[in-house]
């Protein structure tokens, strides 16, 4: 089949490599002359199914509400009538439950992990490198209390199969050296050795050359989609700036744009946009963490990445305005201090913003959806990363008509 991959982001770079092993003729279209030049530009870094619980749940609400009171805990919300963003807020609010809270986070676990096999099989078949690590990730408290409830909180996770291991500070410090300075500012934390971390920007840029050289896959970059050409229950062809791109099967991998495009078309995808920011600092070989982390109590994620620090922060709902500014990288900049002294150079920070689409319920879609050969591959919200590959993977299986590999339950399109 003619398959055309709508968005060269790291979900729609690595749904390309799937559908083209499969054998189909694979083209991606892009409007940037690169790929994964948005989300998947600047993300923390992290591929950690440890990070994989919904972010709707009972705690959100209190989260929120302490957000209101306490700019510095990167949640901000500029109130808008969107009714999008109003009907997006209701649906998110129906998931707040303990019920619905775990057994979103059961869905996207199951889907996190077949990634992580995923993605390191595709690495061991193409050889890419990715400025990636396979040390774990430590999330690390700084309070007991704090300590107590996240803990409790993963458990959840490692009762379906996440190795966790709840560590003391020195523990913490034994395992990262790299925390050393703020050893006394910590309680503890959770390590999780499954983890793993990289540049997903990286990974798709080789991928696509990859891709392009060994399975004959066409990008198309600089190349708007303005919509898709319907007919007999089908789409004929993808429009754009350039022209129609004829069709056999198109898969919706726009991140959070995919909703607009399915807008247009009649599908109800409830994806909206969750600003973030994130700094990208080189640093010296023998200094900063030597695998990712989370500031739990600060919600401040960081990775290593090669010689460069990548510290990502803050969800902020302001639509799809992508601008920042430098006050926007305040507090993210102050946690960088406190726990790597010495190592970060502000002025050699590369600064970026990007917006995470979000699903009510944090759990991506997939499969067809109202037309006879139109896929969704989107949603992936916080952890798009994360599920890319086995995302891609599933996919390619819907597509292909074959039993998936994974339960397919919760993760397709109703
Ligand atoms: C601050 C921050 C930190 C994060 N940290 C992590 C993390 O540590 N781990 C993790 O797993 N995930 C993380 N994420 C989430 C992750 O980055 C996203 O889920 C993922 O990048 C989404 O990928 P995507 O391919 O769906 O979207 P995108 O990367 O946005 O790709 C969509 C593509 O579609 C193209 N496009 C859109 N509209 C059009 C159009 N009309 N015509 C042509 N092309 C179009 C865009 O150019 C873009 O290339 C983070 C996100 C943020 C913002």
């Amino acid at each position: 089949m003619k398959i055309v991959v709508l968005g060269a982001g790291v979900v729609g770079t690595a749904a390309a490599y799937y559908l083209a092993r499969d054998g189909h003729a694979v083209t991606v279209v892009d409007r940037q002359s690169q790929a994964a030049s948005e989300t998947s530009w600047g993300n923390a870094g992290l591929v950690s199914p440890g990070d994989s619980t919904a972010w709707a749940s009972p705690a959100a609400l209190a989260t929120f509400i302490k957000s209101l009171y306490k700019p510095d805990m990167g949640i901000k919300v500029r109130f808008t009538l969107d009714p999008h963003f109003i009907t997006w807020s209701l649906r998110f609010l129906t998931q707040c439950t303990q019920g619905r809270a775990d057994a979103n986070t059961a869905v996207k676990l199951r889907l996190a992990f077949h990634s992580r096999t995923c993605i390191n099989a595709l690495q061991d078949e193409t050889g890419i490198g990715y400025d990636d690590r396979r040390k774990g990730i430590v999330y690390f408290y700084r309070s007991a209390q704090s300590l107590e409830a996240g803990a409790k909180h993963m458990q959840y996770i490692a009762d379906r199969g996440l190795k966790i291991e709840v560590v003391d500070r020195e523990r913490l410090v034994e395992l990262e050296p790299g925390l050393a300075a703020v050893k006394h500012q910590l309680a503890g934390g959770v390590y999780s050795p499954m983890d793993q971390t990289g540049d997903s920007c990286l990974f798709s840029r080789r991928l696509v050359e990859w891709c392009g050289a060994n399975l004959g896959v066409t990008y198309r970059f600089d190349t708007t989609i303005e919509g898709l050409d319907i007919e007999a229950n089908r789409v004929q062809g993808v429009r754009t700036d350039k022209g129609v791109i004829a069709c056999d099967a198109v898969v919706l991998a726009m991140g959070a744009e995919s909703a607009l495009l399915a807008r247009k078309i009649g599908v109800s995808l409830p994806i909206y946009p969750v600003k973030g920011y994130s700094a990208t600092i080189p640093i010296d070989e023998d200094k900063g963490p030597t695998m990712g982390g989370v500031d739990e109590d600060r919600l401040i994620a960081y990775s290593r990445l090669g010689n460069r620090l990548r510290l990502a922060s803050t969800a902020e709902f302001a639509g799809y305005d992508r601008t920042y500014k430098a006050s926007d990288f305040a507090s993210l900049f102050k946690t960088a201090h406190d726990l790597f002294p010495g190592v970060v150079d502000e002025s050699k920070a590369e600064r970026w913003a990007g917006l995470r689409p979000m699903m009510p319920g944090s759990v991506p879609v997939h499969g067809k959806a109202r037309y006879d050969n139109l896929y969704l591959d989107a949603g992936h919200g916080h952890v798009g990363w994360t599920m890319a590959c086995g995302s891609g993977q599933f996919l390619s299986d819907l597509v292909a008509g074959r039993k998936p590999q994974i339960d397919p339950a919760g993760l397709v399109y109703q």
